[in-house]
């Protein structure tokens, strides 16, 4: 593997200043979510999918692993259980850097031969044909300099107060950088071991249960163990001189979590500050998606140095704390490691959905201040943009997959308008049968499993609303014309521009909020043709409408009309009620350019449509051979609408 060295220090020496300038995140600020977890591959042409054909069933793995932080190196073994579910297996593969260098291979105990693939395929052959179903186990004895630290990802390090920490980062593509594993997302593993050996001065977190923690001579070895079901790049660990402290979270009388925290000593006492907020964050979670679940075991969070958060399951990396990001990965324990997306174009069942948790928690603790705040943050930035879907349309481009616009921000608020559409109990229900669901909990999702639950909950079908909003891209534009009618009737008229040509039209529930006397109401418009008009009862005069008031639908206003403003439609009537024989005059302020005037019966039967000189200011209508009844007249100059209702005695 020598022959490789140059080719790695050519793409070194190429991508460094690139990886220095894309890791400078921001990531703890109240204007937008935090999360890097594009992390792993700064590349854009980080595309590293599985070569592993799926052949067998992973069952276990067990890393025993030897880290020092001080040194860029990693070396390993790490036992496989698996079973063979295609017959007539006498190889299998896994999804390991070509960087690493594989030293030995047992398989049941023996010796076996094996190769490593230019590809970062290792494929290992067997003395035999496999028995299909049958139990076997392999260990891989590897060691070696991982991939470019900072960005391929995968293993890193770097330090605090010039003491050495060392971490993994795998999301998407990277687990093979530092261990061999099965990199797709067809096959979970049902359980981990986590076994880091390190010198005495370090200690190592990592996935599920700490259940054994010994020194050896000059070293510490910790062993942890992870008994839900997992994706190879969910399995993470992290190493420096951390200091431990842990407490418990109650949920009942009967009920409690462990929390783990493994920070640097000179941040614990911040670090035990922010985590104590998950007590404002685990109430809601647990009532609205199914208590903790990894109760089992723990949750905590690991201290690394990169920017943002890893949603590793029960124990996150954490590059910043802040209240956003510790809800956002705490989020993501349900969704994203309980049900986690099948594919990367899936990824907004992950990201979407912390994102929007994230959102929760600030409407479930500050309603009228952060909630508001963060849908306007999330709207401005998605519709910064005309185009762009929530589906992810290329998974070769990592930047692709977390965009911060797309996957998480309108991730997040096609829930909240899916919420808007179908209501709290059916949103709520069907998200809870979603993650329950014994087929897809701990298992791979899809939009489609998603999809499917939400219409099961509402009785709706929801093709056109994950057409337009997941598939499709853009957001609609309005244009909006409302007026009171003597009766104090609200009129709304709307006109829709989506921003994108991909969808034709969104259908929506559009809030209106109407001011009168101080006081307001909003009114949801179900719209679901341009150019509808509707007309609501009211009973006070209204001072002001304000479109969507509270940026509970992403959209942008064009134009809102008050059409009685309109100084060409501003026009009294009277007298109203007429009599018989009676004229009625219609007056207005002059202005140039005409209008339709027509009069029509409740029923839409028409008496009169002519042409109106605007310029002159008034006309008289005569309404002797009207029957007595209510009549409409109707004035309309280019696309605004006044109609006022008149009663002939
Ligand atoms: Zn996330």
């Amino acid at each position: 593997m020598k022959k490789y060295i140059f080719y790695i220090l050519f793409l070194f020496l190429t991508f460094q200043t690139n990886a220095q300038q894309l890791t400078m995140y921001d990531l703890e600020g109240l204007e937008e979510i935090i999360c890097s977890e594009v992390k792993s591959s700064l590349l854009s042409t980080g595309y590293q999918p599985s070569i592993v054909p799926h052949t067998y069933d992973v069952i276990n793995h067990v890393l025993s692993l030897e880290v020092d932080p001080s040194q860029f190196y990693i070396k390993g073994a790490v036992q496989t259980g698996f079973i063979p579910f295609t017959s007539g297996l006498n190889e299998i593969y896994f999804d390991l850097s070509f960087n690493l260098t594989v030293d030995s291979v047992l398989f049941q105990n023996q010796s076996v031969s094996f190769t490593q693939l230019a590809n970062d395929g290792l494929k290992i052959e067997f003395p035999y044909t496999l028995n299909i179903s049958q139990y076997y186990e392999v260990s891989v004895f590897y060691q070696g300099v991982p991939p470019m630290p900072s960005v391929l990802g995968g293993f890193d390090t770097s330090s605090h107060q010039g003491i050495p920490v060392a971490w993994t980062l795998s999301q998407p593509y990277a687990a093979k950088y530092w261990w061999p594993c099965k990199q797709s997302l067809n096959d979970k593993i049902d359980s981990v071991e986590v076994i880091v050996k390190t010198p005495v001065a370090y200690r190592a977190g990592s996935n599920g249960v700490l259940v054994d923690e010994t020194v050896s001579g000059t070293f510490r070895i910790s062993h942890w163990k992870h008994r839900y079901p997992i994706p190879a790049y969910l399995v993470a660990f992290a190493v420096s001189n951390y200091d431990v402290q842990t407490y418990y979270i109650n949920f009942s009388p009967t009920d409690s979590l462990l929390i783990m925290e493994y920070a640097y000593p000179e941040d614990m006492s911040f670090v035990l500050t922010e985590s104590v907020k998950m007590n404002q964050m685990f109430p809601l979670f647990n009532d609205k998606f199914g208590i903790y679940p990894f109760m089992d075991e723990k949750y905590g969070h690991m201290q690394c140095e990169f920017g943002g958060g890893m949603e590793h399951t029960t124990m996150s990396s954490m590059g910043v704390y802040g209240y956003e990001i510790i809800a956002h990965e705490l989020a993501h324990q349900w969704f994203g490691n309980t049900v986690t997306c099948k594919t990367w174009d899936d990824i907004w069942l992950n990201e979407g959905f912390a994102t929007y948790l994230t959102g929760m928690v600030y409407e479930y603790n500050t309603p009228d201040l952060w909630w508001l705040v963060w849908k306007k943050n999330q709207v401005n930035n998605i519709t910064s943009q005309p185009g762009g879907s929530v589906w992810v349309d290329d998974t070769t481009n990592i930047w692709r997959i977390f965009d911060g616009r797309l996957t998480y921000a309108k991730g997040a608020m096609v829930l909240h308008m899916l919420r808007m559409t179908l209501g709290d109990d059916d949103f709520f229900q069907g998200i809870y049968n979603y993650i329950h669901d014994p087929l897809l909990r701990f298992n791979y999702v899809s939009t489609a499993d998603f999809k499917q639950h939400m219409e099961a909950a509402s009785g709706m079908n929801l093709t056109y609303y994950f057409n337009d909003w997941i598939y499709g891209q853009g957001f609609p534009y309005y244009d909006i014309q409302w007026t009171q009618n003597p009766d104090l009737s609200l009129y709304f008229k709307l006109n829709q521009t989506p921003s994108h040509p991909s969808v034709s039209f969104f259908e929506l529930p559009v809030p209106m909020q109407c001011w009168y006397a101080g006081n307001d109401t909003i009114f949801w418009l179900w719209n679901t043709q341009n150019g509808e008009e509707f007309t609501i009862s009211f009973n006070h005069p209204v001072d002001s409408v304000v479109f969507n008031p509270f940026n509970d639908i992403v959209a942008k206003l064009s134009s809102l009309n008050n059409l009685d403003n309109q100084p060409e439609t501003i026009f009294q009537l009277s007298p109203n009620p007429v009599g018989g024989g009676e004229t009625i005059r219609l007056s207005w302020m002059p202005v140039c350019g005409v209008a339709q005037l027509a009069c029509s019966d409740m029923h839409g039967k028409s008496y009169f449509n002519k042409e109106l000189d605007l310029s002159v200011g008034q006309t008289a209508i005569l309404v002797d051979e009207l029957n007595a009844g209510v009549y409409l007249l109707r004035l309309q100059t280019g696309d605004k609408v006044v109609v006022r209702k008149f009663i002939k005695h």
